[in-house]
């Protein structure tokens, strides 16, 4: 049963990574702000951003994490992965270098992410013209790997939402059978914890 004084029903972890500049922070700030800009990104990044969303009648609370300059060392320690549900793994169409390294992220996520976290390739920049990845080789790529594939543009805000609420929906779908369930329950509380000792 539904928990009335709780603000949400569930709370979910969502990681965005990928090599620097592919346009994570973008995506990021896109999806939860609705905004783009061109300039003051590149070498900032946020912790995270909180998103909330509704799927059938359950309220879901996104926590959205950006990698806030890590990305640049390439080792993202395992605590950064630990106890999350989802995980965008981002290249920018207008680099194959970018699009290369993708398989240097899967095995971060094979080492460090829990064995059944949910996972969307994304190649970003699609509204670019100058592209050095065609939509057909992300496809196949993702088709190897099984796992759901999208272009987007932080830009345009083309598929930013589509591909944020497949994810969550895969999470959701999914969540009972899995270990992190007990996870999702425990921030949860941890979350309402906190709430109480506020007021
Ligand atoms: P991050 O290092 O992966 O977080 O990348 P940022 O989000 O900081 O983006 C890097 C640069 O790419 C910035 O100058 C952004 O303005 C630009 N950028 C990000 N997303 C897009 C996009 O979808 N289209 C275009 N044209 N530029 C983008
Ligand atoms: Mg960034």
């Amino acid at each position: 049963m539904k928990n009335p004084k709780s603000k949400f029903d569930f709370l979910f972890k969502i990681l965005v990574i990928g090599e620097s500049s592919v346009g994570k922070t973008c995506l990021l700030l896109r999806y939860t702000e609705d905004t783009f800009n061109a300039s003051h990104l590149a070498t900032i990044g946020i912790d995270f951003k909180l998103k909330e969303l509704m799927i059938d009648d359950k309220l879901i609370k996104l926590q959205i994490w950006d990698t806030a300059g890590q990305d640049r060392y390439k080792s993202i320690t395992k605590t950064y992965y630990k106890g999350s549900q989802g995980i965008v793994l981002v290249y920018d169409v207008t680099s194959m270098d970018t699009f290369e390294k993708i398989q240097h992220w899967i095995k971060q996520i094979e080492n460090n992410a829990s064995r059944n976290v949910k996972k969307v390739l994304v190649g970003n920049k699609c509204d670019k013209e100058e592209r050095q990845v065609s939509t057909e080789q992300g496809q196949k790529l993702a088709d190897e790997k099984g796992i759901k594939f999208f272009e987007t543009s932080a830009k345009t805000n083309e598929n930013v939402k589509e591909m944020f609420e497949y994810l969550t929906n895969e999470i959701f779908r999914n969540y009972e059978e899995k270990e992190e369930s007990i996870n999702i329950k425990k921030a949860k509380e941890d979350e309402e914890g906190h709430h109480k000792c506020c007021k």
